[in-house]
């Protein structure tokens, strides 16, 4: 080889540290030889996914001879329902991290800006530094605040200067679990300058029953430089279908949809997303597990004195001191995977998915078992 090809690359390429997904199972059982573990990493549903999804799926497999229909239709008419918007204003995506990449590809180059939050969703320094262009990241709430490592919107707006485009907000942000009310992110959209695309990413919306939590939806309306961005990776249980959606103006629709893939979102994937949309027990149910779950986690940690950072989510940011590396080793010999991560700058956290009331039990006791508590 007498090319090197990392130096061929793109300079924002060139400086990029791939995604970490959490472990598979199969692969933990692979390198190990165990078998009965339990993955609690990426924020999965454990119910799985509806039943109706799946007869979905199934009901449309003859047909993957075909494209599917590049411009979603029917899941787009059911979403323009389901969100109080009409489907100009929707763009499908493969998962919802396409939609980031996508707002990315179009806004973002070098010499423009974006702005998130310290502790941030990992993908959005990502699909940043792919275009080229520069991350501005804001300092978090302190570890004392009432929402510990959260986003500071004072502090987002303060980063804004004349090369902001786009800025990327979780609400409730993974992986603190943290989450912004609905006063306090109405008077961040107020100030925010029209021409800055202000992306508010709501992958775990269904999940959250706090009264003062807002539904971005409600705002698209009025601010027309506001893309939501949800999915049904999490709450509808079809992470490995890979499909998500955004809400926003048409003309910033119709921009999304001039960067994506023709056919970006499978056949099956939305024939089952459509099912899932429209099978209110199943995410009823999948709240009511979680609800649960969270208690459970949050009062296992308080029993043995662990930390954790409140959350709002489908998953607990439990703090295990030093060495949370270590002690992530010590899960996996003990058929539990769980996320690490110092990645984000949380080296002292581990972030674990709400199971079934077993898998949440299992993990309080390996993790008490593996720190000697
Ligand atoms: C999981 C997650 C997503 C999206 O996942 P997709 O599977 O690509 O839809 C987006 N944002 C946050 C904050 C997430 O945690």
């Amino acid at each position: 080889m007498t090319c090197d090809y990392i130096e061929l690359a793109l300079p924002g390429v060139r400086q990029l540290t791939p995604y970490q997904p959490g472990k598979p199972i199969e692969e933990l059982e692979r390198e190990l030889g165990i078998t009965g573990s339990v993955k609690l990493a990426s924020n999965e549903n454990p119910l799985g996914p509806s039943l109706r999804a799946m007869d979905a799926a199934r009901g449309v497999i003859e047909g993957i001879s075909f494209y599917p229909d590049g411009n979603g239709f029917a899941l787009k008419a059911a979403l323009a329902t389901h969100t109080g918007s009409t489907p100009s204003q929707i763009t499908l995506g493969n998962g919802s991290n396409e939609l980031l990449e996508l707002v990315a590809r179009a806004w973002l180059a070098p010499g423009r800006e974006a702005i998130f939050s310290e502790y941030a969703f990992a993908v959005y320094p990502i699909v940043t530094q792919a275009v080229g262009a520069t991350a501005r990241v804001a300092r978090a709430n302190p570890a004392d605040h009432a929402m510990p490592h959260g986003h500071d919107l004072d502090a987002i707006t303060d980063l804004i200067n004349a090369d902001t485009r786009v800025i990327f907000v979780a609400n409730p942000n993974n992986p603190t679990g943290t989450w912004l009310t609905r006063d306090a992110l109405e008077a961040f959209l107020d100030r925010v300058p029209e021409s800055v695309i202000v992306v508010l990413d709501e992958a775990y919306f269904e999940y959250v029953e706090e009264d003062a939590y807002p539904n971005g939806m409600a705002w698209v309306g009025r601010y027309p430089n506001l893309i939501v961005t949800r999915t049904f990776s999490k709450i509808y249980g079809l992470a490995g279908l890979r499909i998500g959606y955004s809400v926003s103006s048409p003309q910033v629709a119709d921009v999304l949809n001039r960067v994506r893939q023709p056919f970006n979102t499978s056949l099956i994937a939305q024939a089952a997303a459509l099912a899932a949309l429209g099978d209110r027990e199943h995410v009823a149910e999948s709240v009511r597990v979680n609800r649960e779950g969270l208690v459970q986690l949050v009062a296992g940690c308080e029993a043995r004195g662990w930390g954790h950072i409140p959350s709002v989510g489908n998953f607990l940011c439990i703090d295990v001191g030093a060495n949370a590396g270590g002690i992530y080793q010590a899960l996996l010999r003990e058929g539990v995977i769980v996320r690490p991560v110092g990645n984000y700058g949380l080296p002292n956290y581990l972030r674990v998915t709400v199971g079934t009331s077993k898998q949440n039990e299992r993990v309080l006791a390996a993790l008490a078992k593996v720190r000697g508590a």
